[in-house]
């Protein structure tokens, strides 16, 4: 029998956490642990016709797939009706988990499970089995610490809060008070009712992940440090290991014999943006995109692309064909608009989004502020305009201009002359300030990742941790 220390990963079946959470596998199986990472059948089928999952995992003896049904009809839209998939994932996939830690064919002992926090069933499975659990969360410090303040922001009644009062500071996020205002909660905070699902959901997922072994967390101290603290307080064991797709990449840099790293996506990667890129000057591109998740409406769309040629700076465009709202928009696009893009823009359906950030021709990031894409772009030394579309990304576009000072909030507006204005503003009137910044940060990204560093020291704790639990 193999008695490596085996770890069960399962990831929140969203383009996102998948990423991260392959990552995070592919990081233990280079320290030899052996890694079984479970997926949903729908996010494994899009991983098996978009990514090179197979051939790349193929290099580690010791990792497996399991799929898991997810509970769901195949055309259900999933991402978009994320309270159904949480709901069918509690109740359908929940006893279906069970049954796979219980009956004992996934090839050795389970030595722990990872299991992202807002997962909380996965913590009452292990918990029936024995299994010690650590809890990922793939959304920033800062973000989960507000989750973890919603009590005290209910209580407060901070929240809910009405339109009229966006600009007021809260007080009760202890280490924030200074910058985030009501509209930099996050946005499921400006429900009307107290009892709206996603309050009660990460309320309560939050009381779970306080259950776990430990955190693990992609970010890194030097990034969120001071939160950091006061999360402590309420979760002591606090693994930062991030950013994790770096971490990868280092990790792989003094591994000659293995690829680099793999494309994770769930969409088909148009590879004929970098060519694009290569013939643009030096730090001459805005890159644009919305991440996996959000849409847009026709109007806005309009505004964004005005916007974007109007400040007559050049810039790639990752446009989701599921994620404009009206079905006909490639019909009716202006002709200046198709006259301007084709002078200095680039459109594509999804891009290989790392390598874009690394190319030398990039100098901007307009992002919907997903936790993935700040990391990336921080790592890289891009500045961002953020402009949030739910969830955690209204407290990370407010780091980002308040507290890191690495770019520009855009969000609650969408009009071109803004947009066009804020393009300006990044790219031109205040570029080299905010390269500069930019710089310092990635900087500091890179020797957090370095021997010595404090993600590298918290991967190799976290390391030893699981082995300890195999002995
Ligand atoms: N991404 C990509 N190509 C694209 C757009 C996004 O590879 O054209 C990747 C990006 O690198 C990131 C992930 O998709 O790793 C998006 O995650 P994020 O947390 O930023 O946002 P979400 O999609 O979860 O809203």
């Amino acid at each position: 029998m193999d008695e490596k220390p085996h770890v069960l990963i399962f990831p929140l079946p969203l383009q996102g956490p998948v990423n991260s959470m392959l990552k995070l596998s592919e990081l233990l199986c280079l320290a030899h642990l052996r890694v079984t990472f479970v997926i949903t059948e729908h996010i494994y089928a899009r991983l098996q016709r978009h990514s090179n999952i197979q051939t790349r995992f193929s290099c580690y003896p010791g990792f497996q797939i399991r799929s898991i049904p997810d509970g769901l009809p195949e055309n259900h839209p999933r991402g978009d009706k994320f309270m159904e998939l949480f709901d069918s994932l509690k109740v359908n996939t929940k006893p279906l988990f069970k049954e796979m830690l219980s009956c004992g064919d996934l090839g050795s002992r389970i030595t722990c499970i990872i299991a992202d926090g807002i997962l909380g069933f996965t913590c009452d499975v292990a918990n029936e089995v024995g299994i010690p659990v650590f809890s990922v969360r793939t959304v920033s410090a800062a973000c989960l610490w507000v989750f973890f303040c919603l009590p005290k922001l209910i209580q407060a009644q901070d929240i809910p809060f009405t339109g009229d009062d966006l600009d007021i500071l809260v007080k009760n996020v202890p280490g924030m008070e200074s910058y985030l205002r009501h509209r930099d909660l996050p946005g499921f905070c400006r429900s009307s009712d107290i009892a709206d699902p996603y309050i009660q959901m990460y309320k309560m997922e939050c009381e779970e992940n306080a259950r776990a072994y430990g955190l693990i967390l992609n970010t890194f101290e030097e990034l969120e440090g001071p939160i950091l603290s006061h999360m402590r307080t309420v979760c002591p064991n606090i693994y930062t290991i991030g950013p994790l797709h770096a971490h990868l990449q280092t990790k792989l840099a003094a591994q000659p014999t293995l690829p680099p790293p793999f494309s994770n996506s769930l969409w088909e990667e148009d590879r004929t943006c970098m060519t694009w890129l290569d013939a643009q000057p030096l730090k001459s591109v805005i890159y644009v995109s919305f991440g996996s998740l959000a849409t847009m409406t026709n109007d806005q769309l309009m505004e964004f692309w005005y916007g974007l040629v109007n400040s007559g700076k050049r810039f790639l465009w990752v446009i989701r064909p599921d994620s404009i709202a009206g079905k006909d928009w490639e019909s009716n696009i202006p002709v200046e608009l198709s006259e301007g893009t084709k002078e200095r823009g680039y459109i594509v359906n999804w891009a290989p989004q790392e390598e874009v950030l690394a190319h030398q021709a990039v100098a901007g990031f307009l992002t919907h502020s997903g936790w993935n894409s700040i990391l990336e772009s921080i790592y890289e030394g891009v500045p961002m305009i953020c402009w949030p579309y739910f969830l955690d990304q209204q407290v990370n576009s407010r780091l980002v201009e308040a507290a890191w000072e690495l770019g520009l909030d855009m969000k609650d507006t969408c009009d071109r002359r803004i947009i066009e204005n804020t393009v300006r503003n990044l790219m031109e009137v205040r570029k080299e300030e905010f390269l500069e910044r930019a710089d310092w940060m990635a900087k500091s990204a890179k020797t957090c990742l370095s021997v010595g560093g404090s993600s590298y020291g918290n991967l190799e704790r976290l390391i030893g941790d699981i082995v300890s639990m195999s002995k």
